[in-house]
């Protein structure tokens, strides 16, 4: 690239988590020029480790945090509308004992709960008796009351990339493994300087820089502007989650409550598995690839054992994942209490180029975000057009009234020759984008090798060329969790079929 009076961009955004994606999209969506860089893949940090949960977060409540949540709730509604293939309601069971937070404060948190989402399609909360039903059935049997609510599940990793996705089919400009090592500022223009993975380097040159670089925000913030005044901080806390084989029948999630204050939550996964999550580990620095350890797999299988009455062994975990929290550090001794709200930064006056930094957040948040992060900008961005992105599906999003089922009617029609659980997981990742992955194919044979758990050439070649997927575990992990069925051989196969295509490329 080279360096001109008009800088190349008007937005680079450092960063391609969920926070960038989301902002990536939006900016594009307005006109803006936005080059959108990640030194890794696509939700390859902090956005594939989540819990997966579009939610108000009922325990927030407790911290008086009535503004994220009410934030949260509303969000949850609009990304139901706009993303209704990444995202579905998830009933979750609270179990209770004396013991615990008397019964009345969590009719009334539940109450309040509903009642900052005013207007939500999703099932009012309700108390329980949990002996002899279903909903009981996993439980131990001094479990005999307890309450249910609902939020939504998603893909964390899918929602970043459609987001992604989005933002280039807009005009946005999509560099991953490109680290942003450096910028020095010309009056109203960034030089930043960008690192590929093999080492070189490039200069490209934009008005604006976001950093949303989620943990490492510190970092390159310090990178840019160096150890200024008014450093803001963040605490990083590691979340670990263990996968095991399903633990009971039923659609329904469990969230704990563990005699240390901490909840744990047990949730449907991938079917067949059951997903545990998570723990709190400070850590003094951000860790490139975080690992569960031995006794957070140990204290996640033990909170389970205290409410389920077949609890998982350590034994059994067929995958974990771990990721680090960033949070804004607001001066709170304990982890779970510190907030969830973000803070946003601008260094640089009126007539400088600014670096916008966020602290923080959610990933339910990250849309409104965005439009935060936008209007923030607006006095260096003169003629912004309007917010947009709560009214737009995601790719793949427009399923119309008649939701997945009808979008999975429809394949069985124009695919009848193509088994029905290819075409839901199909369903599940692409939405209606699984006909432009499928194409011609009408047997199994036409969608090319096959790597295990419905994994084809076809879908792994719609990955790399429109998914910026390169290598086997964004394939595995973050585009599809067809790693947790996918064995050795079938993923040997599939980095043959990768570097195959890498060198034909
Ligand atoms: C265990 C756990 C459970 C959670 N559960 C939930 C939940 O259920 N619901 C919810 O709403 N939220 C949840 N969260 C919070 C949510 O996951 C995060 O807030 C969100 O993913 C943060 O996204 P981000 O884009 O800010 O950061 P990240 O996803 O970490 O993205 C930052 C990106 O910046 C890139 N980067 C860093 N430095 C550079 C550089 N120099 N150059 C280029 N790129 C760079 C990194 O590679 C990374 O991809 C959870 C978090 C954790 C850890």
């Amino acid at each position: 690239m080279i360096s001109s009076p008009e800088p190349a961009y008007d937005l680079l955004i450092v960063g391609a988590g969920i926070n960038g994606a989301g902002l990536a999209r939006d900016a594009a969506g307005r006109g803006l020029k936005v080059l959108l860089v990640d030194q890794g893949d696509i939700a390859g940090a902090t956005s594939s480790t989540s819990t997966k949960l579009i939610h108000g977060g009922l325990r927030y409540l407790e911290h008086y945090a009535f503004g994220l949540v009410r934030e949260s709730l509303t969000e949850r509604e609009t990304l139901l509308a706009i993303a209704p293939h990444l995202a579905h309601e998830q009933r979750f069971v609270i179990p209770h004992t004396p013991a615990q937070r008397p019964r009345w404060m969590i009719r009334l948190g539940l109450a309040l709960y509903d009642g900052l989402a005013r207007g939500s399609s999703l099932k009012r909360a309700q108390a329980l008796a949990l002996r002899g039903t279903p909903f009981g059935q996993p439980l131990r049997p001094e479990f005999a009351h307890g309450f249910a609510y609902s939020d939504l599940a998603t893909d964390d990793a899918r929602l970043t990339l459609l987001n992604v996705v989005s933002a280039a089919q807009l005009g946005a400009q999509v560099m991953t493994h490109t680290k942003l090592v450096g910028a020095r500022r010309e009056g109203t223009t960034w030089t930043a300087v960008l690192q590929a993975a093999d080492g070189t380097q490039r200069e490209c040159t934009a008005r604006i820089i976001a950093n949303v670089a989620g943990p490492w925000t510190v970092a390159v913030r310090e990178a840019i502007v160096g150890h200024g005044e008014g450093r803001e901080s963040l605490r990083l806390v590691k979340g670990s989650h263990i996968v095991v084989p399903r633990l009971y029948a039923g659609e329904q999630a469990y969230l704990l409550q563990n005699d240390d204050g901490r909840i744990a939550f047990v949730i449907p996964f991938e079917d067949g598995f059951s997903l545990i999550g998570t723990t709190e580990v400070p850590l003094d620095a951000p860790d490139a690839a975080p690992q569960i350890d031995a006794a957070e797999t140990d204290y996640l299988c033990s909170v389970v054992g205290r409410f389920f009455q077949a609890p998982p062994a350590p034994s059994q975990v067929v995958w974990s994942f771990a990721g680090i929290r960033a949070l804004y550090d607001d001066g709170q001794g304990n982890a779970s209490a510190v907030s969830r709200e973000y803070r946003m930064t601008v260094d640089g006056g009126p007539q400088e180029a600014p670096l916008l930094s966020i602290y923080g957040g959610k990933l339910t948040t990250y849309r409104h975000l965005a439009e935060r992060v936008l209007e923030r900008l607006r006095p260096w961005l003169p003629g912004l057009r309007p917010a947009w992105s709560a009214a737009v599906h995601l790719p793949g999003g427009g399923l119309g009234k008649r939701g997945l089922p009808g979008l999975l009617l429809e394949l069985a029609r124009r695919y009848p020759q193509l088994p029905p659980d290819l075409l839901h997981a199909l369903a599940r990742r692409h939405g209606t984008l699984a006909a432009r992955v499928l194409g011609a194919a009408q047997t199994e044979a036409d969608l090319g090798e096959h790597f295990g758990a419905g994994l084809y050439a076809a879908e792994v070649d719609y990955m790399t060329d429109h998914e910026w997927a390169r290598e086997a575990d964004d394939i595995l992990w973050r585009r599809s969790k067809c790693g947790l069925r996918v064995d050795e051989a079938g993923r040997a196969r599939l980095m043959s079929h990768l570097a195959r295509k890498a060198r034909a490329a």
